[in-house]
C-alpha cells in the first residue's frame, strides 16, 4: 500500500494550481460547455480501503465527455465479449487528435484504430446491448449506479442535444463506419446514445470511486462484488495508458505514468493499482483537450507519491 495525502495537503495543491485555471479555453464546439466556469476545480482521491479526500468543489457535477468511452468499453465488453469488441475496433494508439477521420480510410477492412477515439467510440457504443438509444443509456447509467452506489446519477439534457444538433462530423465518422458495416443500425440513434453517454454528470468523489474500482481488478471496494471481470478492467486500463489522454498518452505516461482518461468537459479520471482512484475537474483545456489544472495537479501527484505504475 502507498503512502496516503492528507485533506489538507490536497487543498493546499488545489490553491497552488488554481492560477493555471485560465492557462487553456474552455471547450466551445459542443456549445453547452462553453459555460462551464474555468474556476471551478475540484480533485478526489478514493483509496482501496475506502476512504476518500477530496478539495475543491466537490458536490459539482460536470459531463464525463470522452472519461465515458472507458465505462462504455467495459459495459461492452461484457455485453459482447473481447473478439466480437475487438473485431471491430482496433488496440492500436494513433497520435492523431479524438476526432480525426483520414485513419479510417488507411485500413481494408475498415476499422477505427481504438475505443477511445471518436471512431471507435461510436462503435463500441453501438454495441452496448438494447433495442433503443435509451435502452442502451438506461444500461450504461445502471452500471454507472452500480459502481458509485448512487442511483441518482443521469445525463445532461442540455448537453447531450447541444451535441447532438452540432456533431456534423461524429455524423461523418457514423455513416463511413456504416458504410464499412462496423456499426449496424440508423446512425441517429447510435448518435444519440453517443451523445447522451458523453452526457452522463458525475462528480469528482462519483469518479474517484470508479478508478478504484478499476484500481481493485474490477470489484466493488466495500461488497467485494465483480462489477467488471479482472481481465476487460486490465483491457481498458492498458487503453488508459496508451490512448487516454488524446495525442499526449505519450508525454503523460513518461511524465506521470498512471493510467489515465481525460475528457474535453475538463475532467480526469485515474487509476493506480495498490493505491486507488484519483478524480480532478478543470474546464480550461490545453491545445490537445486535456485539463491543463488536471494535468498539472496529477503530475504533482504521482511525482510526490511515486505513483508511476513504470
Ligand atoms: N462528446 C465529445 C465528442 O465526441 C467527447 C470528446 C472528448 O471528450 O474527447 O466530441
Amino acid at each position: 500500500m502507498r503512502k496516503k495525502l492528507t485533506k489538507e495537503i490536497l487543498e493546499e495543491w488545489l490553491e497552488n494550481v488554481r492560477p493555471f485555471a485560465y492557462d487553456g479555453q474552455v471547450a466551445d464546439y459542443i456549445p453547452a460547455l462553453s459555460k462551464q466556469d474555468p474556476e471551478d476545480l475540484a480533485v478526489s482521491i478514493y483509496y482501496l480501503d475506502g476512504e476518500c479526500i477530496h478539495a475543491g468543489k466537490v458536490e459539482n457535477c460536470f459531463t464525463l465527455q470522452s472519461i465515458s468511452k472507458v465505462i462504455a468499453l467495459a459495459l461492452a465488453l461484457i455485453d459482447n465479449g473481447e473478439d466480437y469488441v475487438f473485431g471491430r475496433v482496433g488496440m492500436e494508439p494513433t497520435g492523431d487528435p479524438f476526432h480525426s477521420i483520414y485513419r479510417l480510410e488507411q485500413h481494408r477492412p475498415s476499422k477505427p484504430l481504438n475505443p477511445m477515439i471518436n471512431a471507435g467510440a461510436l462503435a463500441v457504443s453501438n454495441m452496448i446491448r438494447g433495442v433503443t438509444p435509451d435502452e442502451k443509456v438506461g444500461r450504461l447509467l445502471s452500471f454507472i449506479h452500480e459502481m458509485t452506489d448512487d442511483h441518482s446519477i443521469s445525463f445532461s439534457r442540455e448537453v447531450a442535444s447541444s451535441e447532438f444538433e452540432t456533431a456534423f462530423l461524429n455524423r461523418s465518422l457514423l455513416y463511413y463506419l456504416k458504410q464499412h458495416k462496423v456499426v449496424t443500425g440508423s446512425v441517429e440513434e447510435t448518435l444519440d446514445a453517443y451523445t447522451k453517454q458523453c452526457s452522463i454528470e458525475l462528480n469528482v468523489r462519483h469518479l474517484s470511486k470508479i478508478g478504484a474500482l478499476f484500481a481493485n481488478e474490477g470489484k466493488d471496494l466495500h461488497s467485494g462484488r465483480q462489477i467488471i471481470p479482472k481481465h476487460f478492467a486490465r483491457i481498458c486500463k492498458t487503453f488508459m495508458v496508451t490512448c487516454g489522454m488524446y495525442d499526449a498518452s505519450g508525454a503523460f505516461a513518461i511524465k506521470v505514468g498512471i493510467p489515465a482518461k481525460s475528457g474535453v468537459s475538463g475532467g480526469v479520471l485515474g487509476s493506480v493499482n495498490g493505491f486507488g482512484g484519483i478524480a480532478v475537474y478543470g474546464p480550461a483545456l490545453d491545445t490537445k483537450g486535456n485539463s491543463v489544472v488536471g494535468l498539472k495537479l496529477i503530475e504533482m501527484l504521482s511525482n510526490r507519491y511515486d505513483l508511476s505504475i513504470f
